[in-house]
Order: C-alpha cells, then sequence, then structure tokens
C-alpha cells in the first residue's frame, strides 16, 4: 500500500502552478480578456489552480497556430509522424506518477486507477496509432490496360476535439494519437471541471510536437466550446460528452458541412443469466465483480453498467452475494493505492447523483445498500464522495431510463431470454452492455441481439486500442479506438491517371 503526498504537500510526484495559460503555438498563452476560473480537487473539494477562461479570441489564435502548422505536419512521413508518437508515450509512461497524481487530483478517481489503467492505455493508444498509420496503404485500381485510380489517405487539415471530464486525459489522447497519426494539427478543449492534469500532460509532451500541431484552449462550453464547433476553420469536430450538447454539436457542424464524431450517454444493462451460478468457482467469482464494476470509476463512465438484469430463478442468491460485495469496495484517500472508489468529478455532480438516489427512494426502489453521501472524514470531509448504491426496482423508473454517471446501479430480474432481451434494448441509448453466460450460444446470441455498439461477453470494462469503441441509437455517432478510427481524421484523394498516349 502506497500513499502518495497530495499535490502541495512536501513529497508530492505533482506540483501544480498557481494558474494555467492556454497552450497556443506550443507556448504558454494568457487568455485575451484576462480571465480566470477556479480548478477545486474533487478529494478535499478546494480550489488548488485557476486556468485561463477562454473565449472566441482564444480559439481564433488556437486556430491561427494550427493552421499556420498543419501543412508541414500533414506533409511528414507515417514513419516521422510514428516516431513522434512513441516518443509521447516513452515520455509519459518515464512519468507515469506524476501524471498519475495529477489526474487523480484533477478528478477524484483513485490512483490505482490512473497509475495502472488510465495513464497506461493512454500511452498503449499513442503506440497503438503509431503502428497503425505506418501499416497504413492506400489502394489502386486497374481500369483498364492504360488507366489506374490512385486512392491516397489525406488529412483533413484542421481539426476540433472537446473532451469530458470522466477520463480527461484518456478521452484527450483517444481524440489525439488517431488525429496526429492521420496528420492533422488539432485545437482541443478540455472539461472545464478537470483541465489541469491535461495541462501538465503538455508541460511534459508539448516539445516533442511541432509548435502549434496541438493547441488547447480552456474554458466553459459556450463560451470556449461553442466558438470551437461552430468554426468555419475546422474541417471536423469529436466530441465527448452529453447527449443532449452531442445535438448542438452536430447543428453548429452541419452550418459548416462538417463531419462530427459523438460520443454520447449511456444506460447499460449488464445481464446475468441464471447458469452463472452453476458453480460456486472462478467463473461465478468473475461474474459477482463484473456485478461491482458499476461503481468503478466512481460510476461516472459512459459505459457504467448502471442497469443489472438478474435471471429471477437466481436473484436472491446473486444478491445475496453480490450485495456485501459492494459494501466490502474499500473507497477513500484517492491517493491511496488501496482506494477502490474516490470522489466524484464535481460538487455538480455529486449534487446530480444525490438527487437520483432521493428520486429512486421517491419511485418505490428499493435500496439494498448504499444510498447516500459518504463520509470520508478528516481533510476529506468537503470532498465529494457517494457511497455504491443498488436499488432494485423496475426498468419504467426514473433511474432505469436516466444516465446518473455515478455509483449507482438498478437491479432487476427477467424471466427468459426474450425478457432480456426486451428490458435490455427498452432504453434511448445504445454504448456499452455486458452478458454473463456459461452457454455460449446464449452469451453470442445475446451479445449480437442487444442493440449497443460494444457488448463485453463474460468481462467488463476493458478498453484496448484495437477494439472499435462507440454508440448505437442516443449514444453517438461513428467510432473511436480501432484501425478504423483513422478514416475519421483523413480525406481520401483520388487520381485517375491515363497512361496512353492517345487513348481518351
Ligand atoms: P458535457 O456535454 O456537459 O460537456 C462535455 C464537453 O462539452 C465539455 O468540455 C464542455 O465544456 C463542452 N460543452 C458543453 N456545452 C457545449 C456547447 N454548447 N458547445 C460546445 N461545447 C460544449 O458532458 P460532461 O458532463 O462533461 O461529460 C459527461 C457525459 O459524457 C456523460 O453523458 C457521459 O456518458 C459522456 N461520455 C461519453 C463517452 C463516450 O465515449 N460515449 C465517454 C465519456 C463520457
Amino acid at each position: 500500500m502506497t500513499v502518495y503526498a497530495a499535490p502541495g504537500t512536501p513529497g508530492s510526484k505533482v506540483t501544480f502552478r498557481s494558474r494555467y495559460e492556454h497552450y497556443i503555438g506550443g507556448e504558454w498563452v494568457a487568455p485575451k480578456l484576462g480571465q480566470y476560473f477556479e480548478n477545486v480537487t474533487p478529494v478535499t473539494g478546494k480550489a488548488f489552480t485557476e486556468v485561463g477562461r477562454g473565449t472566441a479570441e482564444d480559439i481564433e489564435a488556437a486556430l491561427d497556430a494550427a493552421h499556420a502548422a498543419a501543412p508541414a505536419w500533414g506533409r511528414t512521413s507515417p514513419a516521422e509522424r510514428a516516431l513522434v508518437l512513441n516518443r509521447i508515450a516513452d515520455r509519459i509512461e518515464e512519468n507515469l506518477e506524476q501524471i498519475a497524481v495529477a489526474e487523480t487530483w484533477d478528478n477524484g478517481k483513485p490512483v490505482r486507477e490512473t497509475l495502472n489503467a488510465d495513464i497506461p492505455l493512454a500511452v498503449d493508444h499513442f503506440r497503438y496509432f503509431a503502428g497503425a498509420i505506418r501499416a497504413q496503404e492506400g489502394r489502386l485500381s486497374q481500369l483498364d490496360d492504360d488507366t489506374t485510380a490512385y486512392h491516397f489517405h489525406e488529412p483533413l487539415g484542421v481539426v476540433g476535439q472537446i473532451i469530458p471530464w470522466n477520463f480527461p486525459i484518456l478521452m484527450a489522447v483517444w481524440k489525439l494519437a488517431p488525429a496526429l497519426a492521420a496528420g492533422n494539427a488539432v485545437v482541443l478543449k478540455p472539461a472545464e471541471q478537470t483541465p489541469a492534469s491535461i495541462l501538465v500532460l503538455f508541460e511534459i509532451i508539448g516539445d516533442l510536437l511541432p509548435p502549434g500541431v496541438v493547441n488547447i484552449v480552456n474554458g466553459f462550453g459556450l463560451e470556449a466550446g461553442k466558438p470551437l464547433a461552430s468554426n468555419k476553420r475546422i474541417r471536423k469536430i469529436a466530441f465527448t460528452g452529453e447527449t443532449t450538447t452531442g445535438r448542438l454539436i452536430s447543428q453548429y457542424a452541419s452550418e459548416n458541412l462538417i463531419p462530427v464524431t459523438l460520443e454520447l450517454g449511456g444506460k447499460s444493462p449488464n445481464l446475468f443469466f441464471e447458469d452463472v451460478v452453476a458453480q460456486d468457482d472462478a467463473f461465478y467469482d468473475k461474474a459477482q465483480e463484473g456485478f461491482t464494476l458499476f461503481a468503478f470509476n466512481q460510476g461516472e463512465v459512459c459505459t457504467c453498467p448502471s442497469r443489472a438484469l438478474i435471471q429471477e430463478s437466481i436473484a436472491d442468491r446473486f444478491l445475496g452475494d453480490v450485495v456485501p460485495r459492494t459494501q466490502a469496495i474499500i473507497q477513500g484517500n484517492p491517493l491511496d493505492t488501496d482506494t477502490q472508489v474516490g470522489a466524484q468529478a464535481s460538487t455538480d455532480q455529486l449534487e446530480k447523483i444525490l438527487s437520483y438516489i432521493d428520486i429512486g427512494k421517491q419511485e418505490g426502489a428499493e435500496v439494498l445498500t448504499g444510498g447516500g453521501r459518504a463520509d470520508i472524514g478528516g481533510e476529506f470531509a468537503d470532498g465529494f464522495y457517494v457511497q455504491p448504491t443498488i436499488f432494485r426496482g423496475h426498468n419504467r423508473q426514473r433511474i432505469f431510463q436516466e444516465e446518473i454517471f455515478g455509483p449507482v446501479v438498478a437491479v432487476t430480474t427477467f424471466s427468459d431470454y426474450d425478457d432480456a432481451l426486451s428490458i435490455a434494448n427498452d432504453t434511448l441509448y445504445g454504448l456499452g452492455a455486458g452478458v454473463w453466460s456459461r452457454n455460449g450460444n446464449v452469451a453470442y446470441r445475446a451479445g449480437r441481439d442487444i442493440q449497443a455498439g460494444r457488448v463485453w461477453v463474460n468481462n467488463y470494462h476493458a478498453y484496448p486500442a484495437h477494439a472499435a469503441f462507440g454508440g448505437y441509437k442516443s449514444s453517438g455517432i461513428g467510432r473511436e479506438n480501432h484501425l478504423m478510427m483513422l478514416d475519421h481524421y483523413q480525406q481520401t484523394k483520388n487520381l485517375l491517371v491515363s497512361y496512353s498516349e492517345n487513348k481518351l
């Protein structure tokens, strides 16, 4: 067990500056209107730095820098860009603890996750797209003996990216790695709740990129995000955030006829078929762990398995096992490597989750465990902690239909396969799902029948770089990760060449 020192105290791995500007053209640039906003750590509820409050003027400056850098960066060879991406990955790895502690302090998530998941996954995404761009080939069609159609991949140019607060660094890297591999220049806006860790990251890696290839403008959605997403000078916008915001982003983009990728909300079902309890073995243990993952990252995951569907015949046995298992989850100081559940990312999020817990109670759902704010005590008394909470109810209740984005799971039961599928698909969303069964046929069929972009079968919450991720229905447009992500950051040039001297 290690307890990392809090930033600003002796022995800490990270020291935040008292003030951060924007990162534009490879330099730290003060906001044009001179305004800053406080960045609060959810760990203690206290402000720890202030960050430039971006406006349209700052977005224009960032776009100037990106447009100046884009042509030369776009002409570098895939091998050159791959080298840069690999160097970035190495540099992040060398500074793993510093970046992990910064991310934990900014977001509230446990350091055991930032050390073992968020930051190593970010490293791997840079390495994956470094390899992917080197392996990418164009296509050629021989139209006749003298005529050939070549298909080249070209970068789009300057692209915009808007990031949420739940995985600040990983969500930024999901977008940056493919965009840079494909040869684009970027203007990125972090979420206003969690800008600092991305800025620490760029203090560490910024010099590895030519100035202007990545530019970061901090600030709020309407003040900085909208001027970016609605800008005529971007060739694409990539967004991760709420479904309601995604609709606005789509509207802005349609004005300029630019493509969008949207990674939005979810209300993911996690299905447990009766054979999971057939033996009290490692598989049953794994399935129970799969249930408790609703509390992973404090439930602030777009694919949070927030609806658990359990076959009626095993409901009492299964809940009898997973309720104490949930109660045993260690919640506490996020900087302690033993901690499994940390703090919610912001006070607004804390209030939203607590209000949904009240709604669940008012709707008549039964609280099986949790059901309120968690008291961590001491210096954490003002931090944003919520008890992992299990409700039992039915799928028409609001806690089953609306995204809570907290450590709250709503449990219901199903009678047979058809019942399970009809409950699972009875949602506006279609991002993630889980299926647990020892029967390969049932697991395969359910995996295919659930309307979601990612179905985990006998596992959950794995996010490898080489598996496509994205939503059905109101959960989004397009995919992230995997080779196919490059398609979202490139356009195809077709060169149709006649090699005939006389034939037209
Ligand atoms: P949000 O939509 O409030 O904010 C996301 C980002 O958009 C922030 O940077 C914000 O400043 C910006 N923004 C807000 N309004 C804007 C506007 N009008 N124009 C331009 N930019 C604007 O979402 P959030 O609360 O930060 O993130 C949580 C949401 O993200 C959840 O719904 C979650 O499910 C979703 N999410 C989805 C995925 C995925 O891959 N599908 C991953 C993580 C989070």
